[in-house]
């Protein structure tokens, strides 16, 4: 047995603690990890000392809540480029590099804007630019983010047809359509891709963009919590208005939204009566000499540009596999632990992981356990779901170091409250993923 110490001591570098990149001595630990397993011995206090230790030295935590996400050094030192006019050349040089790179991100030959807004700013100008005071707008409503957009049209004045599922199901492409015959006179079809309070993804988008082009209707998405994590080619798949938020798969800090725009999107935009900070005419007016109407954070621009060049860098597929894999990893761990998932397996988001509390087990302790003894954070449950379930976010930089040290704490927070399971078993379940 001390020589199989022995054999981890060795595969972990101790200068690596030296090193500022956490995710460099997260790679050490890890690696430290596999060599428990394969040498099956019982991880032990040893591994958890370590793991306390490298995120207290690092002065960083592990941040897996679905979103804000980790952001990668690069992205960060960004942010400290020196300050420059809005109205200069060396913007519209910063101005055209974020453009050609959000099409990318966004799969589209149409236009994209960032605006310095939380995410709830983007979905806001988006119903503001589109829905009228009367309009009616078929929504499914299927957790807090969509039953807030459903208030964001509501605030504006138009008259949502809500298509409603219990949290931590979904609803079908088939119910949308019924609802837009039963109805007629439809402006719009509003969707939150993926509700981030259930981990529920709305996988019939694909059919709904057919649905709402024979009927002639506006679809606008709110990506916010999967653009970046997920296939949403928003040509192909006819969304007229896509808006995403910065702090979330991209990877980037929070402060920005992101959206697309289609051309007939356009038609009805300079139709309708807009905000003034919110108007996208004017910001298209402003685009076509790559600049803002309005001053945007600076920073953030710089950081949004070096966080899409790595994303470019990677290529769309293998990053959306990659957070496949990563959440595949998380939903084997869970249930092998006998936790369950909250939605059904055809619905689950492979961007943000929800699981039921096991009876009898203090959620708020699970998340304070794993903060304070191993610097890595988790999400409690959101709304109506707060008390009942966790949720992990599976986001931008995510890959086997964050998915395993994730579950590694998880599991020892759950031992430690006397939770009953086979111990080690979900790491291994989540370590068959990544052989
Ligand atoms: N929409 C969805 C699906 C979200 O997950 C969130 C935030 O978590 C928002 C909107 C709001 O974003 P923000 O908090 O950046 O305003």
């Amino acid at each position: 047995m001390r020589s199989s110490y022995a054999k981890i001591r060795d595969a972990i570098n101790p200068s690596a603690y030296m090193n500022i990149d956490v995710h460099a001595c997260y790679y050490q630990l890890i690696y430290a990890l596999k060599i428990t397993y394969k040498y099956s011995l019982q991880p032990n206090i040893f591994h958890q000392k370590l793991l306390g230790s490298c995120s207290e030295m690092m002065g960083k935590k592990l941040i897996m809540v679905p979103g804000p996400t980790n952001v990668p050094d690069s992205v960060m030192r960004a942010m400290i480029k020196p300050i420059i006019s809005h109205r200069s050349e060396e913007f519209r040089r910063l101005y055209e590099s974020l453009t050609e790179n959000m099409r990318y991100l966004f799969q589209t030959e149409g236009d994209v804007f960032a605006l310095t807004v939380s995410g709830t700013g983007g979905v806001d100008c988006m119903i503001y630019n589109t829905i009228s005071p009367g309009d009616k707008v078929v929504i499914p409503v299927f957790g807090l983010f969509s039953e807030r957009m459903k208030q964001a049209i509501i605030r504006r004045g138009g008259k949502p047809i809500e298509i409603r599922a219990s949290w931590g199901k979904c609803p079908t492409a088939e119910q949308i359509r019924e609802a837009i015959e039963r109805e007629g006179n439809i402006k719009a079809i509003a969707i939150v891709y993926n509700e981030t309070s259930t981990g529920v993804t709305f996988r019939d988008l694909p059919q709904i963009g057919k649905i709402a082009q024979e009927n002639d209707l506006l679809l606008l998405v709110d990506a916010v919590s999967i653009l970046g994590g997920d296939e949403l080619p928003v040509d192909r798949w006819k969304v007229d208005i896509c808006v995403t938020a910065s702090q979330k798969c991209i990877a980037c800090p929070p402060g920005l939204a992101l959206f697309s725009v289609s051309e007939r999107a356009w038609e009805i935009i300079e139709k309708t009566q807009r905000p003034f900070y919110f108007d996208m005419i004017m910001m298209r007016e402003f685009d076509g000499k790559s600049e803002t109407p309005f001053t945007p954070s600076i920073p953030l621009f710089y950081a949004l540009d070096e966080a899409l060049k790595i994303i470019r860098e990677e290529g769309l597929s293998r990053r959306f596999t990659r957070h496949k894999i990563c959440s595949e990893a998380f939903y084997d761990a869970v249930e092998t632990l006998g936790l369950e998932p909250l939605p059904e397996k055809a619905v689950r988001s492979q961007t943000v992981i929800t699981f039921k509390i096991p009876e009898g087990i203090d959620g708020a302790a699970i998340r304070r356990i794993m903060d304070e003894k191993y610097g890595v954070v988790i999400a409690g449950g959101a709304g109506k779901l707060k008390e009942s379930t966790l949720r992990i976010g599976c986001m931008g930089i995510i890959s086997e170091k964050e998915t395993m040290l994730t579950i590694y704490a998880l599991e020892n927070a759950l031992q430690s409250l006397g939770y009953k399971f086979e111990y080690g078993s979900g790491v291994e379940a989540a370590r068959m993923r990544f052989q």
